[in-house]
């Protein structure tokens, strides 16, 4: 073991052809050696360790080479490629600027710039993370950078491109690095793999470039590292052993328990998972995934966006078939919805079960439209003038007979029965009490002895609420909440000058004046979402929370919100005005 290399190191490609899934980037970069247009400045930028080191040796190297080939590839065999191969050549300079990033530095970088090269042609100055240089570093560079020596040649390497400076970006060359792709990586892993008689898997492999994000270099030292846990031996079982990824094997389970209903089993997966210590959020979005893998295959044409080898692929395939796009669609809404709120929800373990629960519910048994309007659990407010006969409910008041929206109501909702939910027979007869609120054409109709029935089936169905509501129900269920606030007067009044106001369907925006205030609703969000769920009927709603702009804020101070706010902030202020009963007039 003494001689031992790391991958990174010993693979290192020493050609422009064999860096790995930088292709155009290349070529160009030969083309313009061949045809002799250097620039004095070149900046690459992208990702750590996709090749832009790599890539400027090799560049410095093929620039000096005696003898060039016809392709514009350096020999590699005359002197000056020799020199640089064995890492002592006088022409290139590197300097990392994370770690020398001082004024002083850069002097005595710039001192060496004057001395031209003994052999070859140029010196190549490459500075690493050059994002790092000190503002005074910068600016002694760019007196060198605008009238550069002949025989100076710098190239400037970053990660984050938009920190550097624009007359800096204005005298490179700039060339944008890509991540490397999962195929790429494989292959060149696999490469690896051969050379140094190491057994792999394809899927192994695939699991190791997927965790390497796009970075050569981190791919090659997560493999070293497994070829060491191993002894030699890369199978699947050991890397997702060794990298603590969750296994395929378990979202192949999860979605047939989906596509059977199968809700039980689904939670025991669900459980098995978490319990091995993985995280619910990661869980959720590694589901998301899994679904998106599966829509991908459902058409060859973008089954090739899907980086994954080819037996995991037909497995992929083969489940596709059994899902509609319907069905992916909604679940990647559902699933989508639940990595929003997990940042908020203050019960996460019942955010993960209830996704499972919602997602196995998309495919319980769909009976037909008869049926199906017996099975509901609340039926529609607005279509039930339609499809109950509406025995005794000739309200007086009532003008309008049907309000505009009955249409839209009506669309089918979601069965939201479990498989042991209890039979139709207890379906109660509705009398919906319709109130007619002048001049909005808005009916809002009150269940009467019908409350006592659900509440019971409660506890054995889960439903899913698509009701309609109007932008004052919104308000009013939020001023009711916060009135009913005790304890935390800053949220009480938070909620009283921020109203929400309704931005799609079931998506509502509360604008706020400070990220105090943000925090203070993002906190609470979920227990006021429970809550205007409940009373809206509608479990689709949503809130964001967001600081409004300068002339916003100033726009939507009246007098009254100016005192709340002086309200929130001093205390005694709020004891002054109850104590006397202060109204602001
Ligand atoms: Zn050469």
């Amino acid at each position: 073991m003494n001689n031992y290399i790391v991958s990174a190191r010993k693979y290192r490609p020493v050609t422009f052809n064999s860096v790995v899934g930088q292709r155009a980037l290349t070529t160009t970069l030969k083309n313009a050696i061949a045809s002799g247009k250097l620039a004095h400045a070149y900046l690459f930028c992208g990702p750590r360790g996709v090749g832009k080191t790599t890539c400027a040796r090799i560049f410095a190297k093929t620039i000096n080479c005696l003898s060039p080939a016809a392709n514009g590839e350096a020999c590699n065999q005359c002197e000056s490629c020799v020199a640089f191969n064995e890492q002592r050549s006088f022409n290139i300079h590197e300097l990392d600027a994370a770690s020398n990033n001082s004024v002083d530095d850069i002097r005595s970088l710039i001192e060496q710039v004057r001395i031209p090269p003994q052999i070859g042609k140029y010196k190549v100055y490459i500075i690493d993370e050059v994002h790092m240089l000190s503002q005074a570093a910068f600016n002694a560079f760019l007196k060198t950078l605008e009238e550069p020596p002949h025989h100076a040649i710098f190239i400037l390497a970053t990660t984050e491109k938009h920190k550097i400076l624009p007359t800096i970006l204005s005298r490179c060359q700039i060339y944008d690095f890509s991540r490397i792709t999962i195929k790429d990586t494989v292959e060149h892993l696999q490469y690896v793999a051969d050379q140094e008689n190491v057994n792999t898997e394809p899927e192994a492999l695939n699991v190791l470039a997927q965790k390497a994000d796009g970075g050569m270099r981190d791919a090659l030292s997560i493999f070293d590292q497994v070829v060491s846990f191993t002894g030699g031996n890369v199978t699947y079982k050991a890397v997702i052993e060794n990298l603590n990824v969750l296994d395929y094997e378990y979202y192949f389970r999860l979605t047939d328990c989906i596509l059977s209903n199968n809700v039980v089993d689904g939670l025991l997966i669900l459980n098995e998972i978490l319990s091995k210590g993985f995280d619910g959020n990661n869980v959720i979005t590694g589901i998301a995934t899994h679904l998106r893998d599966l829509l991908l295959c459902k058409d060859p044409k973008t089954a090739d966006l899907f980086e994954v080898g080819a037996s995991i692929r037909d497995r992929y395939i083969e489940t596709a078939k059994k899902c509609s796009n319907e069905f992916l669609y909604k679940a990647i809404d559902i699933v989508n919805e639940s990595d929003l709120n997990y940042r908020i929800s203050r019960n996460k373990r019942l955010l993960s079960d209830l996704t499972i629960i919602r997602l196995c519910q998309l495919s319980s048994p769909q009976a037909g439209p008869e049926d199906q309007k017996k099975k509901q659990v609340i039926d529609p407010i607005f279509s039930q003038q339609e499809t109950t006969p509406a025995p005794n409910t000739a309200n007086p008041v009532k003008t309008s007979p049907k309000p505009p929206q009955s249409q839209l109501i009506a669309a089918p909702k979601s069965d939201a029965r479990m498989p042991s939910a209890p039979t139709q027979t207890k379906e109660p007869t509705q009398k919906p009490v319709n109130i007619h609120i002048g001049g909005l054409g808005v009916s809002i109709s009150a269940f009467g002895q019908k409350k006592e029935k659900e509440e019971e089936r409660h506890e054995m169905t889960i439903e899913i609420l698509n009701e309609r509501f109007t932008p004052l129900q919104l308000i009013n269920e939020w001023k009711a909440y916060a009135e009913e606030i005790t304890e935390e007067h800053h949220l009480k009044n938070t909620m009283l000058n921020c109203l929400p106001n309704l931005i799609a369907n079931t998506v509502f925006e509360v604008v706020v004046n400070n990220p105090v205030q943000e925090q203070r609703l993002t906190d609470s969000g979920m227990d006021i979402l429970s809550r205007l769920r409940v009373n809206l009927k509608n479990t689709h709603l949503k809130m964001e929370v967001r600081i409004s702009e300068d002339n916003e804020k100033k726009l939507a101070f009246t007098p009254a919100e100016k005192f709340n706010l002086m309200m929130e902030e001093n205390e005694s202020l709020r004891k002054l005005k109850d104590e006397f009963g202060l109204e602001l007039s």
